[in-house]
């Protein structure tokens, strides 16, 4: 079965709860956007949707997003030291 892809718009607000670009004050800390990495997937270049549902919706690959998650605990790693 095909691993689904997911709604760029929905990345934030249904994995975190809350929309950060929305908080009035910048966290000290940005989760890194699966969008600024090449998905390891179906190679979509930084910057490039992974696939386009109906021309509107973004969909970006799990495996781009868990790819950018390990990034995100290596910054926080590194943060901490
Ligand atoms: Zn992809």
């Amino acid at each position: 079965m095909e691993e689904p892809a997911v709604p760029l718009g929905d990345l934030y607000s249904s994995s975190m709860g809350v929309d950060w670009r929305e908080l009035p004050h910048l966290p000290d800390y940005i989760p890194i956007s699966p969008m600024t990495l090449t998905c390891p997937r179906c190679k979509a270049a930084p910057g490039v949707a992974c696939q386009k549902l109906r021309d509107e919706v973004e969909l970006i690959h799990i495996e781009r997003i868990e790819a950018a998650a390990e990034k995100d605990l290596a910054a926080k790693k590194a943060r901490l030291q």
